[in-house]
């Protein structure tokens, strides 16, 4: 059997108007709805690109079937489902998409941040419930303006979120593995003394196994009775046994989550919390930034393909 020499394997779909034009451009391998993707790849050894996603991932078994890949062009910023060591053992390339999405992420930040705090979601219900009329006055919440807010992962993500932080008039520090001289907030070499510290400690660090559970029991309780966590990163970052535990003891007072740890499980617990805002990993799930995210992967792969040079490789 002939194969039609295929150039680019694509392993998740970007939308009808990607695959159209991606296939009308190049001989394209498309495998996303595919339960036997991996030993189809067998048919690709000429492919030199593969499209994917921080979903779909890459693996070292699926790289070993492709002997002519250079480039993986992946979507979404964090990486952690792709197999960088294997790649870059073979000198391939890597792109994802970052800065276009550093602003809806940052703004859904805030509106976990904000609903945790004054309990817009449960205000929501209270009005259409009808237990304003039947009720009368709803229960007090927790200010937001001029408070301390922690950002765990001050990048290009955190930098927004620490941003919309000094419009609200709050204090802002940080904790990253090393201090960004070039921002203006407060470096905090410690996870747990920036929780001690904060009211709003807010996770926008990267994935995988290096922040597996640093939001751990302790900082946890460091955060304190009054304190919030939102978590826009991964859902690796946070020990999640221990943050419910913690709400179930009152000894932190709110989470908003975009992110959970075995998705789309949720945990039982959560269902039933009015302290928890939950969305469903949607930090950067606006029309336009989605159009943008597909539209830079498309620019990487015909970069690559015309002049080996993607415009956004990852930097480790
Ligand atoms: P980035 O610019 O690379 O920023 C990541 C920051 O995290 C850096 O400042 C880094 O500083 C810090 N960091 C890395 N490891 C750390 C550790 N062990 N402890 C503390 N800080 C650490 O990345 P970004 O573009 O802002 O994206 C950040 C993450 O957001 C992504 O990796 C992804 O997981 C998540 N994200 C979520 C959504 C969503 O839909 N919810 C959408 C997009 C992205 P140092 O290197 O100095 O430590």
């Amino acid at each position: 059997m002939t194969h039609p020499d295929y150039q680019i394997v694509q392993l998740a779909s970007l939308g009808t108007a990607f695959d159209e034009a991606l296939a009308d451009k190049y001989r394209v391998l498309a495998l996303w709805n595919d339960a036997c993707a991996t030993e189809k790849l067998a048919a690709a050894t000429d492919a030199s690109l593969v499209i994917t996603s921080v979903r779909k991932g890459l693996s070292r078994e699926s790289i070993g079937h492709l002997p002519a890949l250079r480039a993986v062009c992946s979507w979404g910023v964090g990486y952690e489902t792709l197999d960088t060591e294997a790649m870059a053992e073979r000198g391939i390339v890597v792109s994802n998409t970052p800065e276009i999405l550093d602003d809806c992420v940052a703004d859904l930040a805030w509106a976990l941040l904000l609903t945790a705090a004054r309990r817009t979601n449960i205000g929501d219900r209270y009005v259409k419930t009808g237990q304003w009329k039947t009720i009368g006055a709803f229960p007090l919440s927790t200010r937001v303006w001029g408070k301390r807010l922690g950002i765990v992962g001050l990048g290009r993500i955190g930098l927004a979120i620490a941003q919309r932080g000094t419009g609200f008039n709050m204090q802002v520090r940080y904790h990253n593995r090393r201090e960004r001289p070039d921002s203006p907030f407060t470096f905090e070499p410690s996870l747990l003394k920036l929780a001690e510290w904060a009211d709003f400690l807010v996770l926008a660090c990267p994935g995988g196994p290096r922040t597996h559970h640093i939001v751990d029991a302790a900082v946890i309780r460091a955060l304190g009775a009054k304190g919030i966590l939102v978590n826009i990163a991964r859902g690796t970052v946070v020990d999640e046994q221990a943050l419910v535990a913690a709400l179930e003891n009152g000894e932190v007072g709110g989470a908003g989550l975009d992110v959970l740890e075995r998705e789309p499980a949720v945990p039982e617990p959560f269902l039933h919390m009015d302290q928890v805002a939950l969305m469903p990993h949607v930090g950067s799930a606006t029309h336009e930034t989605r159009h943008d995210m597909s539209r830079l992967v498309f620019d990487n792969a015909v970069s690559f393909l015309e002049s080996g040079r993607l415009l956004t490789p990852i930097k480790e």
